[in-house]
């Protein structure tokens, strides 16, 4: 039998603990110890060092009245920092009951919540519980956000960006190239006798077989381009400052990297070519980037009927220029 292995433990939440006083500082020690880890500073400098070199604090509690930087200039300096992770750090200030004044001013300065000395354990822990759970959720939200943001634009399959993806990013490129009169050329590929590849082999090795192409569009292609899947075996690249006589070395390139590809399945090397159409703005009508890829489109439809595996980059089905 196979030895259990030992689930590995989160470590405890760590809290930036800011007091001048040991005492008081002992004592928070005891009430939170076992269900956080403290880091002990003994002033505002300090603190602010300490917050900026390590990025697994995820609550602060401070004291007000320190030497070198009080409670009140390092609660501001964590709220105008511009990091994302100090501005949305949960921050409990310890006051006295007494000093409304100093309640006001972290207030004021973007305290999350006060907690009164002298300290009483359950609201400590109440409060400090709270807000590290708060800030738990928001972090948690703002990632699944991110992560939807980026399903919303990618093709599942391949990793690619998606159709959607692609007339958005369209749509500003060319935007872009007509402001600044840059180029901006499109590349439409459509993989050939690909029905036959799902026919023979099934439909799980059609989709490595878009796989393998979409890794090469993504290997021959520069960080300013937009390669995405627009259709089943169809795909689109966006190539900003690229021009005609660009494209079509691009676009040579590819069809010449596919075919050689040796797409290998079970023990035998199964040949797969693309046919590819090529538009560019300037030369081509670009009204809108529906329209410069239809144009590409209309030159990958000359490709098949020339009879595949080959580059179009004009009307007459050519594939060089005129
Ligand atoms: P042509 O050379 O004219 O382009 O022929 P083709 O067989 O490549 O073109 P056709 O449009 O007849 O067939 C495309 C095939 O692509 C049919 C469809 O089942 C398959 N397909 C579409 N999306 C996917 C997918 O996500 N995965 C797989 N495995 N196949 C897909
Ligand atoms: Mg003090
Ligand atoms: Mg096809
Ligand atoms: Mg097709």
């Amino acid at each position: 039998m196979k030895p259990k292995q030992a689930k590995k433990l989160d470590p405890l939440p760590l809290i930036l603990l800011v007091e001048d006083s040991q005492t008081t500082a002992a004592l928070l020690s005891k009430y939170l110890g076992g269900t956080y880890r403290l880091l002990h500073v003994k002033d505002g400098q300090l603190a602010w060092d300490t917050l900026k070199q390590n990025p697994n604090i995820s609550l602060v509690i401070t004291d007000v009245n320190m030497p070198n930087m009080t409670g009140h200039q390092l609660l501001v300096k964590i709220r105008k920092s511009n990091e994302a992770r100090h501005m949305n750090m949960p921050v409990v200030v310890m006051t006295t009951a007494e000093d409304n004044v100093d309640r006001n001013l972290a207030f004021l300065n973007g305290a999350n919540d006060f907690i009164n000395k002298p300290i009483d354990e359950m609201e400590l822990v109440a409060r400090v519980n709270v807000h590290y759970r708060l800030a738990r959720t928001i972090r948690e939200l703002e990632a699944s956000k991110k992560a939807l943001a980026e399903q919303a634009t990618t093709d599942s399959l391949t990793k690619l960006k998606n159709r959607r993806a692609f007339f958005e990013a369209g749509a500003k490129a060319l935007a872009m190239a007509r402001r600044y009169m840059s180029d901006l050329s499109v590349i439409l590929l459509d993989i050939d006798h690909f029905k036959a590849i799902n026919d023979t082999f099934g439909h799980s090795v059609g989709d490595e077989a878009l796989s393998v192409v979409a890794d090469i569009l993504m290997e021959l292609s520069r960080t300013e381009d937009t390669v995405a899947r627009v259709g089943g075996e169809e795909f689109a690249m966006l190539l900003p400052d690229t021009n005609r006589l660009g494209t079509a070395v691009l676009a040579e390139r590819i069809r010449s990297a596919i075919e050689r590809e040796q797409f290998v399945i079970g023990d035998k090397i199964h040949p797969m070519t693309a046919s590819i159409g090529i538009a560019s703005f300037g030369v081509d009508p670009a009204e809108s980037i529906d329209q410069l890829l239809r144009v590409a489109d209309s030159r990958l439809y000359l490709a098949k009927n020339a009879g595949r595996n080959r580059i179009c980059v004009n009307d007459d089905g050519k594939t060089t220029f005129a």
